[in-house]
């Protein structure tokens, strides 16, 4: 099989392979994976396409959550595979124990409202949990794991006894490997394959809310080795932002959470969305860039912000800031009015939007929160109906941010690389967002999953390598060494 992409000559590779396993990502699931199997003494290496460790969960609320249950998970996200939800939700306690024994600073579990329970990462704050993230690369280093930064997977190919894997970057290198892990965060930052696998103009009228580096290098690399795609190839999973320049290191506290507070009109001025659909809105945006010009505007009054704008209530993890201050700051398209009629006027005058439709959308939407009709309008609206009533009344431009794809490698419960004929590929394992399937079109938690599927296919790894520490228990037991 050849190479794709590879940068180096394959023919340079020694002929035993290097390392018992190369890992490819260093966020949180690759580094879940890395620091277990350190632990058992293998020898790892980690390729990480950017400069330091984390991946997105580097830039997260750190807030590692799961549902209570895998009955409550199918409920909530009936279209994904139900061997992983089990998987998942059984596993979750243990994981997150195991995550404990490391001496990483992490809260204790606790219950989420209706997200769950879990532990939240400590030391840093929404959007900077860099320093947790060292943390987990360090203690993985520490216990033998070797991580290479700025050496992106570049391609793999199948060798004597196990695979060939080629890294780009600064200093391309083709290293050889008896297992390989593919943990490198999804495909999102990938137009090509979003156009391919969500939609036709996906990759171009989506913001990307996740680090650019996430561009789909495991599932294109586990495709050119058999692998098959998960189910739900198209489904994603964000957030709506303001449609503005957003750093990287504010994706987390500028996320428009009130959306699920707001109405939500597209140009032609029409509902198109259950604005609260999901736990925390995040449906919202498969459909969003779809609508004219890929972006929508939220509506919301005084009060909506008042209550939900600057403390979003959903976590104390997540801060209390005026978002709407630093979304005029950073020039997103914020317009105020003091009543409906001149708000429409507005966003017709400098958004194009449809005033009349736009006025009338409102006035339905009011009346049905009034007379408690919601549910019947269409798009029903199946939560927080509150009536457009205290001015001034705002709309501000918005877009549908993708964090994550829902689909990915295929792969079983145990987190090995699945085939078209359900077969794992021998030496094979994906974790994280990676390995897809678990959620479709409602999500249950991505730092919970990338969790446990990191330490799921990390004790793969151990039992088929016939390594001693292969089991939970086992695992869990170890003193702390970090
Ligand atoms: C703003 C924001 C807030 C979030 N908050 C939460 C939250 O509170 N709770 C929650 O559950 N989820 C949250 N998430 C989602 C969560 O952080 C991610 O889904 C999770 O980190 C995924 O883990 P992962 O291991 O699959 O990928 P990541 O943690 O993203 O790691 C993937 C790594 O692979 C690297 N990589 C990519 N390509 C290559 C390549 N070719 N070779 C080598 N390395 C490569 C990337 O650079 C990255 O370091 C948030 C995400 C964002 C963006």
């Amino acid at each position: 099989m050849a190479l794709i992409n590879s940068g180096a000559d394959p023919g340079v590779a020694p002929a035993r392979p290097q390392w018992d396993i190369v890992i490819a990502g260093a966020g949180f699931s690759g580094l879940v994976a890395a620091n277990i199997v350190a632990d058992a003494g293998m020898k790892a290496l980690v390729l990480e396409a950017g400069v330091g460790p984390g991946g997105c969960a580097a830039i997260s609320a750190g807030i590692i959550w799961a549902p209570l249950s895998s009955e409550e998970l199918a409920a909530y996200v009936p279209d994904g595979d139900p061997a992983l939800q089990l998987a998942y939700c059984e596993h979750f306690q243990g994981a997150a124990a195991w995550l404990r024994s490391c001496g990483l600073p992490i809260s204790d579990m606790q219950a989420l409202g209706s997200l769950g329970n879990g532990v939240v990462m400590q030391g840093g704050r929404s959007g900077d949990q860099g320093q947790f993230m060292s943390l987990m690369a360090s203690r993985a280093q520490a216990h033998g794991a070797t991580i290479r930064y700025g050496s992106p997977l570049a391609g793999a190919c199948a060798g004597a006894d196990g695979y060939v894997v080629s890294a780009g970057g600064a200093h391309p290198a083709t290293v050889q490997c008896r297992a390989l892990l593919f943990a490198t965060g999804g495909f999102q930052g990938n137009r090509a394959l979003l156009d391919r696998f969500v939609g036709a103009g996906a990759g171009d009228g989506l913001f990307l809310r996740s680090l650019p580096e996430c561009t789909g290098a495991g599932l294109t690399a586990a495709l050119s080795l058999g692998a098959a795609t998960s189910r739900n190839m198209h489904n994603l999973y964000g957030h709506t932002m303001p449609d503005a320049a957003v750093s990287i290191d504010e994706l987390q506290p500028l996320t428009a959470y009130l959306a699920a507070h707001s109405v939500i009109l597209n140009r032609d001025g029409i509902r198109f969305v259950d604005e609260t659909e999901g736990h925390l809105e995040e449906t919202t945006l498969e459909s969003g860039w779809r609508q004219p010009g890929g972006c929508y505007f939220l509506i919301f009054d005084s009060k909506i912000y008042r209550e939900h704008g600057v403390d979003t209530g959903i976590s104390s993890a997540l801060p209390k800031i005026d978002r709407m201050r630093r979304w005029r700051e950073i020039g997103a398209s914020v317009l105020q009015a003091d009543s409906l009629e001149s708000l429409v006027d507005e966003l017709h005058r400098h958004e194009h939007v449809d005033a009349q439709q736009a006025f009338k959308t409102l006035l339905s939407y009011n009346e049905a929160c009034l007379d408690g009709s919601t549910g019947a309008l269409d798009p029903s609206r199946s939560r927080n109906p509150s009536a457009l009533t205290e001015p001034p009344f705002f709309a501000v431009r918005a877009r549908g941010g993708v964090t994550a794809t829902c689909g990915g490698i295929r792969v079983d419960a145990s987190g090995h690389v699945l085939g078209e004929d359900q077969v794992a590929l021998p030496g094979l394992y994906a974790a994280g967002v990676d390995a897809g399937g678990v959620f479709g079109r409602t999500y249950g938690g991505l730092l919970g999953w990338s969790l446990v599927s990191g330490y799921l296919a990390a004790l793969s790894v151990l039992r088929d390598a016939g390594a001693a520490k292969a089991s939970p228990q086992q695992l869990v037991k170890q003193p702390a060494k970090g």
